[in-house]
């Protein structure tokens, strides 16, 4: 699992906790505490390489829409 360094709660997908609990964007969390990784060691073993690809695709997209200001 991985930590929130916000509030401290173990969570498996910290991106959508993130933008659920703390209303930010991974763009705004690496900016506090550096680039962290969003999905955890567990979580990533158990996906299915489509699903994977899938999450990679949505940070992509995400940190696209954070650099356009
Ligand atoms: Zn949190």
């Amino acid at each position: 699992m991985l930590e929130c360094k916000i509030c401290g709660k173990k969570v498996s997908r910290l991106l959508s906790h993130l933008k659920k609990t703390h209303k930010m964007s991974k763009a705004d969390y690496e900016k506090l505490f550096g680039s962290t990784d969003f999905v955890s060691p567990e979580l990533r073993l158990s996906l299915t390489a489509a699903a994977y690809r899938h999450i990679k695709q949505v940070e992509l997209n995400l940190s696209k829409s954070s650099k356009r200001r």
